[in-house]
């Protein structure tokens, strides 16, 4: 093959997609995952090493062992409302996890990274559709979690060499067309797996949260991105690195908004059936508008949000959620 690449957290959502496109654009992913919420099952495009980004010593060993070209970091903690109430998870996860992980690279003498970074580093961004430069200002710990190794990988380029790139994600939703792998976690949390499950029945409380936005229909604002999308984004970032570029920072977004409401609605047309829904509070940590300027990762990485359109997103997580993920949550005992 072209090379081994790490992918930590690889058998997590979207750490498995982006493992299938690494298989797919001819090198060999090595999964480094603790299996804490990642999923034996979804690790089928390498070898699986069980361990902890914050062992660097194991990932050091890991790295010399299959000679890795490069990381991808997806190994993080990921919910907003969780952030909120338990920061220290969040802090000790995200961030002293990463800072292993750095210090196992920089052991083994690898200095390329594409890292998992987010949306959430923006806040409350105010300006939709929303630069890159205007990361800094965010509104919850997980947000900062990932804002900060973000600044760690700026000071470990300038002073060690490293290349890293992170690659802010706005909303991953939608499931590669195999039906082998898609969204699985326990608690769900994310709004487009949990409207699926609530039709299903597997999700008694599914509520739309806020209504009172400043908002064209009062509900919260968000760009979702097709994970196959992002996958294509991994494989130019890397390409990129291997070549001798340093890196940098990219939102990987459609730079089009869709509210709750309207994704429900897209719910209700494309599946047919109605989603049994309540109504909340607005969740602690959400902003009201987060939607991507994609104009940096389309001129510098390629980037195309060609799968991303609702219709596409919302048929490949239902065929997932109707057909798959039952058969999977009970294999691996998630509820
Ligand atoms: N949301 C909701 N009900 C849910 C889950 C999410 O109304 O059961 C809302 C949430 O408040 C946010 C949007 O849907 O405005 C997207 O939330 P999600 O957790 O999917 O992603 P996030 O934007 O937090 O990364």
């Amino acid at each position: 093959t072209k090379g081994a690449i790490l992918v930590a957290g690889g058998a997590g959502y979207i750490g498995a997609h982006c493992s299938k496109a690494v298989a797919e654009a001819g090198f060999t992913p090595i999964c480094y995952d603790n299996l804490t919420t990642g999923h034996r099952g979804f690790v089928q495009w390498g070898p699986l090493v069980v361990g902890d980004i914050a062992d660097s010593i194991k990932v050091a060993d890991t790295i010399r062992q299959y000679d890795v070209q490069a990381v991808m970091h997806f190994a993080a903690s990921s919910a907003v409302g969780e952030s909120v109430a338990d920061p220290q998870k969040y802090y000790l996860n995200n961030v002293a996890g990463s800072l292993g992980l750095l210090q196992g690279m920089r052991e083994a003498g690898c200095g390329r990274l594409v890292f998992s970074s987010t949306g959430a580093v923006y806040g409350n961004a105010g300006r939709d559709p929303i630069p890159e430069s205007a990361a800094g200002p965010t509104v919850n710990p997980y947000g900062r979690s990932k804002y900060m190794i973000e600044q760690i990988l700026s000071d470990y380029r300038a002073a060690y060499g490293f290349s890293a790139t992170a690659l802010r994600y706005f909303n991953a939703c939608g499931a590669d067309a195999s039906g082998l792998i898609g969204e699985l976690r326990d608690p769900e949390t994310h709004l487009i797996p949990r409207a699926l499950m609530a039709i299903l029945g597997h999700v008694p409380d599914f509520a739309i949260f806020g209504t009172d936005y400043e908002t064209p229909d009062g509900t919260a604002v968000r760009d979702y991105i097709h994970v196959d999308d992002l996958a294509g984004a991994h494989i130019a970032a890397i390409a990129r690195l291997l070549e001798g570029h340093p890196g940098g920072a990219y939102n990987l977004g459609t730079g089009s908004g869709y509210s709750v409401r309207e994704i429900v609605d897209a719910i209700r047309n494309e599946t047919g059936e109605q989603v049994p829904l309540i109504y909340r509070e607005r969740r602690p940590g959400d902003p009201p508008v987060l939607v991507a300027d994609p104009r940096r990762a389309a001129q510098e990485l390629g980037f195309e949000a060609g799968r991303s359109d609702l219709g596409s997103i919302i048929r490949s997580a239902w065929a997932w959620h109707q057909k798959a993920h039952p058969r999977i949550a009970r294999q691996t005992g998630v509820s």
